[in-house]
Formats: structure tokens, C-alpha cells, sequence
């Protein structure tokens, strides 16, 4: 039997018993129709946390006010801008602080970290991945494999849904892994699935791929911050994220990266090397002859990106704040209660289906509505009544409420709308 009912009075009431309630107020909501928004789109752009200003006027004053000597001086000198933001990313990713550090953008990110972990090697050049992945590590894969001379076709390995199926079964993902045991160099997938809200069971894809003798590593983009990750534990080799979905720190800004300790030092690996991930203590002798910072920071390529650290500060004093067994927590209860509503709704209409897996392990706060009838102008519909979620081609709606700024009365008035928009195209 389900705890959760479809009434207003319900949903207040969870509201007034969450302890993480007076969150909300730290975001700005935009505004559709004059109104503010019922936001669901996290899993795209998170919301502006209102301290943002704040943190980007502390640097832009020190820029103002000590130019270049605001590297070294100060408060929170610009030569170690990347040491903020470890203590919470660690917690956000399950990782010890020197193996996770903020720089550059995910898909450059990406890259870098293939040349370290994806070395193909004779008949072990495979790098296994989701079907249907999210295009931008598609194309990365796919240059990737080029760069070392070999054919996508041949070296990438997808593993898909079975026919009939939306989701991915772990069994198949483990059954690929060691159908390939011979000439898998690399695992690479997403953690959580962007278009189905599916959560990876990457612990068990870990323990696989190294078993069979290959690297595993992970694209966190829709995982960071809204998903429980343990990466160090998991034994993970490498993972990337960017900052701007769950992460509420701005468009295209500062992304992060993961690499495990047991590669701390570990001179075996590529990289492509830059000055900022030159052991610091001797960086500014300006010196030939690469020596790596230990852990992540040695994959560091340029000097941080200051402004936009500090609006990637903002969020994640908000999250360390929160915490994220209690955000987690909170996530579960507010997505239990959306697929809860939309069953009760749209049960037997047809109109649409619910893709992202049932059980609380295997999904975030998204979940993903296959459209059957009406297409596209159901989703329009939604917008229409001022709920911002997001429509991917070629038929899915992703509604994504986060335990930071949503709350459960949001979710109610979603279903409020939903119920009427159904009326419509069932
Ligand atoms: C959002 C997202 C990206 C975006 O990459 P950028 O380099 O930040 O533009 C890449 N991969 C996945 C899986 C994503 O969800």
C-alpha cells in the first residue's frame, strides 16, 4: 500500500514536516506567463542560487581592487581557487578530496581522461558504452577510437534495452562486459541515463570491467548531486560532470572531475599535460619536464576559472549545507509521490508512459514520460500551464523535481494540470 494520497492537504502537510523546506527561498524561479514557474528542468540548467552575487562580487572585487596580486592575497587567493570546492564535491561523488578537483568542461574533461584510461592495446582496444548515450560522449568515444587509428563500429561496444524494453538490464550490461572479456581496454557509460532517468548499477559494472582487465569510468553529468555515488569505494578509475544541472552553478560553467587514488601517481598512464597540474611548489620555476600534482589535480590542465568558481561556490555551500544523505532522502519521498500521481492519472488513458525504472535505486529525481497521443503539444500544454520540464525528441517529457527547490505542493499542482491536459489528448 502506497503513503502517499492525491490531495492538496497531503501535500502541505509534507511540505511543513520537510527539514529541508527553507531551501527554496535561496534559488530565483523564472517567471512563464507573468507567473514563477513550477520548475522541473534541473536535469537541465539548475536554478540560480541567490548567493551567487554575492561570491562573484568578493572576487570581482579582489580583481578590481588587487588586480594581479588577488592571485596570492586576500581571503581566498586565486592560486588554490580549484581547494574550494573539494570538500563538497567529495561528499557529492563518495571520493576522498584529493581525488576529485573542479576544471575545465565535461566533454573536454572526457577526453582528457580517455587519453589516461581508454589505452587500446592490440586485440584489447574495445570501449563498451550505452546505447543511445548522450550525444556529446557519442562523438567523444567515436574521435577517441579514430585518434588511435581504429573503426568506431568495430571498437565501440553499445549495450541497449532488449526489444519491447526502455531500460537497460544490468545482467546485460555484466553479459557484454565479459562476452568482450578478451578485448574490452575501457567501460565508459553514463552513471544515470539522461533520456530514460535510469540509474546504472555502477558498482557491479566496476567490479566487472576490472575483472575482465579493463578500465571503468563514468559520465556523471545527470548523477552529481542528485544520485548516491560512492565512487571510491566502487573503485571507479575516473568520472566527469558538469556543474550546471543538479549542480546549480550557471550555463557552460566549471565542470569536475574524479580519478582514483590507486592513480594518484601512477606514471603507467597518457595525459596531456598543462602548467597547472605541475607540481606547485616548483610551478612557477617555469621549468621543462612534466612532475603531475598527486591525485585529480594533476590532471589539471590551465589555471581556474575564478569567476565562474565562485558561482559553483554559491551551490555547493548549499548542498554541503543540506547534505546529500538528506537530500537523497527528500528525493526519494518527492519522486515517490510524482510516479505515484501519474498512475493514479493517467492509469488507463494511454496517453502516455512512465520509462524510468520503478525502483528508488535505479532512478534520480527525473522521471521520464514516453508520449503516446498528442506528442508534443502535451508537453506544450504543460508549459502553457506554467510547469517547465523538458521535451526530448522524439517523444519523451522529462519532469525532474529536486529536493532543493521543489516541493511536494509542486508536484500536486503538476498533477493538477496533468489530469486537465489529459482530459484533452486521451
Ligand atoms: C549535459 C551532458 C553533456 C554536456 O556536455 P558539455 O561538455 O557540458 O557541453 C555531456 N554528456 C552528458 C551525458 C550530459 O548529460
Amino acid at each position: 500500500m502506497s503513503s502517499y494520497r492525491y490531495s492538496l492537504a497531503f501535500a502541505q502537510e509534507r511540505d511543513r514536516e520537510d527539514p529541508l523546506r527553507k531551501f527554496q527561498s535561496r534559488f530565483h524561479f523564472p517567471k512563464v506567463n507573468g507567473e514563477a514557474a513550477i520548475y522541473f528542468c534541473g536535469n537541465s540548467l539548475g536554478l540560480q542560487p541567490k548567493a551567487v552575487r554575492e561570491h562573484l562580487d568578493r572576487d570581482l572585487e579582489s580583481w578590481a581592487s588587487k588586480a594581479v596580486d588577488g592571485h596570492f592575497e586576500g581571503d581566498a587567493p586565486w592560486f588554490s581557487v580549484h581547494e574550494r570546492s573539494k570538500a563538497a564535491l567529495a561528499e557529492i561523488v563518495g571520493a576522498k578530496k584529493h581525488e576529485v578537483v573542479a576544471m575545465g568542461s565535461l566533454t573536454t574533461n572526457l577526453h582528457a581522461l580517455l587519453v589516461s584510461f581508454y589505452q587500446p592495446n592490440g586485440k584489447r582496444n574495445k570501449i563498451l558504452t550505452e546505447a543511445g548515450a548522450f550525444p556529446s560522449d557519442m562523438y567523444a568515444l567515436e574521435s577517441q577510437v579514430k585518434y588511435h587509428g581504429l573503426d568506431p563500429d568495430e571498437a565501440i561496444v553499445e549495450v541497449g534495452p532488449r526489444p519491447g524494453e526502455h531500460t537497460i538490464r544490468t545482467e546485460d550490461i555484466l553479459q557484454a562486459i565479459s562476452k568482450h572479456q578478451d578485448e574490452l581496454a575501457c567501460v565508459m557509460m553514463a552513471g544515470l541515463q539522461y533520456y530514460t532517468g535510469q540509474v546504472f548499477d555502477m558498482k557491479a559494472i566496476a567490479s566487472a570491467a576490472h575483472a575482465v582487465g579493463a578500465t571503468v569510468g563514468f559520465d556523471l553529468a545527470h548523477a552529481a548531486g542528485n544520485a548516491p555515488l560512492h565512487l571510491h569505494d566502487w573503485g571507479v578509475d575516473f568520472a566527469a560532470w558538469c556543474s550546471y544541472k543538479y549542480l546549480n552553478s550557471g550555463p557552460g560553467n566549471v565542470a569536475g572531475i574524479f580519478v582514483h587514488e590507486r592513480h594518484g601517481n601512477n606514471p603507467a598512464l597518457n595525459r596531456f599535460a598543462g602548467w597547472w597540474g605541475h607540481d606547485e611548489k616548483v610551478r612557477f620555476k617555469m621549468e621543462k619536464g612534466f612532475v603531475p600534482m598527486y591525485g585529480a589535480d594533476g590532471w589539471q590542465n590551465s589555471n581556474g576559472n575564478v569567476l565562474g568558481m565562485a558561482a559553483h561556490q554559491a551551490s555547493l555551500d548549499i548542498f554541503q549545507e543540506a547534505g546529500m544523505v538528506h537530500l537523497r532522502k527528500k528525493s526519494v519521498q518527492l519522486t515517490g509521490f510524482l510516479a505515484f500521481l501519474i498512475r493514479e492519472i493517467s492509469g488507463e488513458s494511454g496517453v502516455l508512459e512512465v520509462i524510468t525504472p520503478n525502483a528508488e535505486a535505479e532512478r534520480g529525481c527525473q522521471l521520464s514520460l514516453l508520449i503516446h497521443k498528442g506528442g508534443k503539444a502535451v508537453f506544450d500544454e504543460f508549459y502553457q500551464n506554467g510547469i517547465v520540464g523538458d521535451w526530448r525528441n522524439p517523444n519523451v517529457i522529462r519532469i525532474a523535481p529536486t529536493p532543493l527547490y521543489n516541493s511536494f505542493e509542486d508536484v500536486f499542482r503538476f498533477a493538477k494540470i496533468l489530469e486537465q491536459s489529459l482530459s484533452k489528448f486521451a
